[in-house]
């Protein structure tokens, strides 16, 4: 299977999970799940928390008010937004935005597993900290875990089924979206993401 074919199993499967507890929110509101968008080829994937409004209500990852930070983010480092992939650990909108459940990562868990395997990415870059939490754990790089007020910036090295990955664990943008004065320290951050920018 080509790896636009993986990627369409990955969204029909996702399409008809009744298991999940955002399944009945999301039909009745009219919503989509957001399965992800961006390179295939990316070395750099970003992984957010969960779909907002705007995302549920278009099917596509950060296209609100967080994305036109990530945006900004994006062009402060050089790096053209469709190049990367970007995808959230959750793909169906919470409620009010809450933060996601244990349930809920756990039953998407899976698939953001999968897309992993299917772009191989060099670099993921985790936005907020249930990003942060889970990809830390799937990459055995538990123990290095601190809260992300100290791991924010920083990079990690991990082992992926296809080589050496590094896990970047950002802020998320909505802290620039909630006060824009955070938007500079965000910048330097996203920074690290420099030296993947090309082979
Ligand atoms: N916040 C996220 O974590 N993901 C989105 O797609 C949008 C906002």
């Amino acid at each position: 299977m080509t790896k636009t074919e993986q990627m369409k199993a990955v969204r029909d499967e996702i399409l008809v999970l009744k298991e999940s507890p955002l399944f009945q929110y999301r039909t009745e509101n009219n919503y989509y799940p957001v399965i992800g968008e961006g390179s295939h080829e990316a070395r750099i994937m970003f992984v957010g928390e969960a779909p907002g409004r705007n995302e549920a209500k278009t099917g596509r990852p950060f296209c609100g008010a967080a994305g036109k930070v990530l945006d900004q983010l994006l062009e402060h480092i050089g790096i053209p937004r469709q190049s990367i992939y970007i995808t959230n650990i959750v793909k169906d909108r919470p409620p009010e935005n809450r933060d996601p459940t244990s349930a809920e990562i756990e039953i998407y868990g899976p698939f953001l597993d999968r897309q992993i395997e299917i772009i191989q990415p060099r670099v993921i870059a985790t936005l907020g900290r249930y990003a942060m939490g889970y990809i830390m754990k799937k990459f055995d790089l538990d123990l290095e875990l601190e809260p992300i007020s100290q791991a924010h910036g920083k990079a990690y090295r991990g082992q992926a089924s296809y080589g050496d990955i590094d896990i970047a664990t950002l802020y998320h943008p909505c802290v620039a979206v909630y006060n824009p004065n955070n938007l500079d320290s965000l910048k330097k951050d996203f920074e690290i993401l420099k030296q993947y920018k090309s082979a």
